[in-house]
């Protein structure tokens, strides 16, 4: 039997981040557990089909936590530019980081790269136990503490238990935790292509009645695609052989950066639109996907989690400084009402503008175009949008603030 004090079940890029958070500033002793093996070395002949567009307050995180050296080492792309447009008519909106005299809006960054940098230096630290690969096989939960059985018999009381195990959160099942959602009806098409015309650090995204297109930049003029859609269409473009493929993006892009010269191996996600009921229960608190997963739309989704891997580290840092429990409830409490209010706005946000790009009533187009083209031309409006989509509003943590 092994004793900690805070035991994170999930590796990825949440729970890592925070178990490095706790790890730099207090001596808890700090369990992870994860079913995958840790992530091998990203090879650099080749990209993941995976990539997240990660915000400044996300870098500021990684940053804080001595963990962006190592990424950057790795391969970022940065993005300083964000062309935005209709399909159905003539809005457009562009942002640009020399707006707010920034040098770029945010990186894209394979999830590969970012989760292999934080499982590294998780190894780092003499109060961290990873635990993988090792799958969890039941959850006893007492009042003082949880208890996790481990597949190999293996037993772990832990004060406070976190999940960050991602969508289909096992550690939110055991507890009970009722999540309230729906699925979307599109998938995500991912790949990474080469153009005919360089991407320019640009984020490029054409909103279509069947689901947004995004070419996220990536280095030696390749792009990251994230393609929404219909499961039909994305069946049928997922089967298509490269020659189709490529003719079909290059029309579904509207021909923005020339022809495609090659495409890599497609894979198709579910999406899915939940939040759960409750972030805490006594002794357990949920982070990440495990507690909300949205449309990847505006790219948002691990930004969030990061921001509540961020809000939970500095809840119990603070509380630890008050001679607190980490499992205190009123402790707890605070960083499930940080969390909850801000998280819950940006994804009505984010919902409502894939059901708004997403209709054909003519009315509802006119008015979308406009609206995009008064936005393109409002420069208060359109700063506050830009940092917005920077992380930058809204209850930052210390840990994402800038320096
Ligand atoms: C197509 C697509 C594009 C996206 N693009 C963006 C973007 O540009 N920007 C953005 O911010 N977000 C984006 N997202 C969302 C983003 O990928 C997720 O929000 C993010 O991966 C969530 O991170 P996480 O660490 O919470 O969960 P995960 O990444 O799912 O990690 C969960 C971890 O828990 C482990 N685990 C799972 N089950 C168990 C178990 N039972 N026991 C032990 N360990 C377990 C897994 O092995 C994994 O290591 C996108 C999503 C999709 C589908």
């Amino acid at each position: 039997m092994s004793q900690f004090d805070i035991t994170i079940v999930g590796s990825g890029m949440v729970g890592a981040t925070l178990a490095c958070m706790l790890a730099n500033e207090t001596d808890l002793s700090i369990a992870v557990i994860d079913n995958a093996k840790p992530v091998a070395k990203p090879s650099m002949d080749s990209f993941d089909l995976r990539v997240s567009a990660i915000t400044r307050a996300s870098e500021n995180i990684f940053r804080n936590i001595g963990v962006w050296p190592a990424i950057e080492a790795l391969r970022v792309s940065p993005y300083r530019d964000m062309h935005v447009w209709d399909a159905k008519g003539n809005g457009i909106i562009h942002f640009d980081s020399a707006d707010l005299s920034e040098a770029t809006l945010g990186h894209i960054i394979e999830n590969q790269v970012m989760q292999y940098a934080l499982q590294q230096r998780l190894q780092t630290y003499s109060n961290v136990t990873l635990i993988a690969p090792a799958s969890c096989k039941k959850l006893i939960e007492n009042e003082q503490q949880n208890v996790l059985l481990l597949d190999d018999d293996k037993v772990i009381t832990t004060s406070l238990l976190v999940g960050a195990d991602g969508g289909r959160s096992w550690v939110r099942q055991q507890s009970a935790i009722m999540t309230r959602g729906w699925d979307y009806d599109q998938v995500a098409l991912v790949t990474y292509v080469k153009t005919e015309k360089s991407h320019q650090e640009t984020a490029w995204q054409r909103f279509m009645p069947t689901g947004p297109l995004a070419f996220l930049p990536l280095l030696d003029g390749y792009s990251s695609i994230v393609w929404s859609t219909s499961a039909e269409q994305a069946n049928e473009l997922k089967n298509m052989d490269a020659t189709e493929f490529n003719k079909a993006l290059c029309v579904a892009s509207d021909n923005r950066l020339g022809d495609i010269l090659s495409c890599a191996e497609r894979a198709v996600f579910p999406l899915r639109f939940f939040v759960v009921e409750h972030y805490i229960k006594p002794n357990l608190a949920l982070v990440g996907d495990a507690a909300h997963t949205i449309h990847p739309l505006a790219g948002q989704g691990v930004n969030m989690g990061l921001a509540d891997a961020a809000a939970l580290a500095q809840t119990l840092i603070d509380a630890i400084m008050q001679g607190k429990t980490v499992n205190s409830t009123s402790v707890l409490r605070r960083y499930e009402r940080w969390r909850k209010a801000d998280n819950l706005a940006m994804m009505v946000a984010m919902d409502g503008l894939k059901n708004m790009f997403g209709s054909e009533i003519g009315v509802v187009q006119a008015l979308r175009n406009t609206g995009m083209n008064i936005v393109d031309n409002t420069p208060v409006v359109k700063n506050m949008l830009i940092k917005q989509a920077m992380g930058l509003t809204g209850d930052l943590s210390r840990f994402a603030s800038l320096n």
